[in-house]
């Protein structure tokens, strides 16, 4: 073997490829019944738009983008996450505006260079929603229940939704300054990164997972008991708005999310059928971002589901998601005149709305209803010598192995009752 995939990134093979085709399909149908449309942006955006947006300080930044020049030395960067670019997008093609609702949905391939392992690539895949245009903490819920709908559709369950609010960036000032306080005390005990973030973006320090910070990060201050006013009361509202869903979630105070940009409520879902790489959903509201990139004071929520996760949940649970697809016919053919009228006959076959395959091989017939049976055709047609003689044809039900000669003329109509 001449050529091998890249270090974490993986081949989705036709055995595993229709899971997720049933999973983009789960997506698509309950993104639309909240009535969010499509958005497909390029792969790769100029890099700057996620340093701004996503924050110098944070680990995708620092650490984990696939940045490069190209030809003529612009900086571009492979998509890490997708908010920033659809909301570029939005903006170019002025989609978003002050006091008008646009909801936009996206799927599709982000890339990170994290260091592989279960449930983390470096190229995987996201499908995530974003709404702009309004700062109700109805919306936030809504979102809320839809991530959890989906999982719902898909039957996953010993899921947990953690939600925590990061304020605005007045409760996030006073806060910070705490934290640098607290944490300047047992910087000379925490890691290296901790201490220039201490004094760089001091909340990302609670991102660290080295184990020699837990202990400072675990005592720190949180973030949810120094929330403003208005901050505490959005945050309320949108605790009270699960609760009328009847939505149960865990306040979890310790979460930050990895991006600088949230404001305002944060949350994610967590599986517990996941290693330490256990969350399926993140999102949360950004509502300074639009203005950030030149828009309006347009406030935005979102999520991003980790598709890639969420197949593997299914896999573990051996959920069956085989699409109801139509049985495939397969054609066998003997002799030179059966292939030219059997090539015919698929073409209607096919345009019938059936899935039929035929034999390119030249194999004995025996061959041929073997191979029916390895692709696991569900009826073969045989076509021979006689059958055209005789203006028929025999269709054999594979797994039954009973068959009935019918005529030529009448093959079409008998299928459309298969
Ligand atoms: P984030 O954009 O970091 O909030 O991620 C949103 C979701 O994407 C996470 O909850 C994961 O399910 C998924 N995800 C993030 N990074 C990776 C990765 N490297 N490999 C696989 N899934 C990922």
């Amino acid at each position: 073997m001449k050529y091998t995939s890249q270090r974490g990134t993986r081949d989705i093979l036709p055995e595993e490829s229709y899971k997720w085709q049933a999973l983009e399909t789960a997506c698509r149908r309950l993104f639309s019944l909240y009535n969010y449309q499509e958005i497909r942006t390029p792969i790769f955006e100029a890099s700057e738009l996620f340093v701004r947006s996503i924050g110098e300080a944070t680990d995708i930044v620092s650490k984990e983008m696939y940045t490069f020049q190209d030809k003529s030395g612009r900086s571009l960067t492979l998509r890490p996450e997708a908010t920033a670019p659809v909301v570029r997008a939005g903006l170019q093609h002025h989609l978003i505006s002050k006091d008008k609702l646009t909801k936009l949905y996206y799927i599709g391939p982000m890339f990170r260079y994290e260091r592989p392992q279960a449930g983390r690539y470096r190229q995987f895949y996201q499908a995530g929603v974003e709404a702009f245009g309004s700062n109700d903490p109805a919306l936030d819920a809504e979102i809320i229940l839809l991530a959890e709908q989906i999982m719902n559709r898909l039957g996953i369950k010993d899921l947990e939704v953690n939600v925590n609010s990061v304020g605005c960036e007045g409760c996030r000032k006073t806060y910070s300054t705490k934290l640098k306080t607290y944490f300047s005390t047992y910087a000379s005990q925490m890691c290296e990164d901790c201490c220039v973030r201490i004094e760089t973006n001091t909340l990302r320090v609670l991102d660290c997972k080295n184990k020699q910070c837990q202990e400072f990060i675990d005592k720190a201050p949180t973030l949810l008991d120094e929330l403003c006013a208005p901050c505490k009361d959005q945050f309320d509202k949108v605790l009270s708005w699960l609760q009328l869903y009847g939505l149960k979630y865990v306040i979890n105070r310790r979460m930050v999310r990895g991006l600088d940009y949230y404001t305002g409520t944060i949350f994610e879902i967590i599986s517990k059928k996941l290693g330490a790489q256990n969350a399926v959903c993140g999102g949360g509201r950004y509502d300074k971002l639009v203005r950030e990139f030149g828009g309006d004071d347009v406030p935005a929520v979102g999520f991003a589901f980790g598709l890639d996760r969420i197949v593997e949940i299914l896999n573990a649970e051996t959920r069956n998601l085989e699409p109801a697809t139509k049985k495939l016919i397969y054609l066998c053919t003997i002799g030179e005149e059966a292939e030219k009228i059997g090539a015919e006959l698929i073409y209607k076959i096919r345009k019938l709305g059936f899935p039929a395959e035929m034999d390119y091989l030249k194999k004995n017939l025996k061959s041929q209803l073997k191979e029916a049976s390895r692709i696991k055709a569900k009826f073969a047609l045989i076509l021979g010598e006689d059958e055209i003689k005789f203006n028929n044809i025999i269709l054999r039900d594979m797994e039954q192995a009973m068959q009935e000669v019918i005529p030529m003329a009448n093959i079409l109509e008998r299928i459309d009752t298969i």
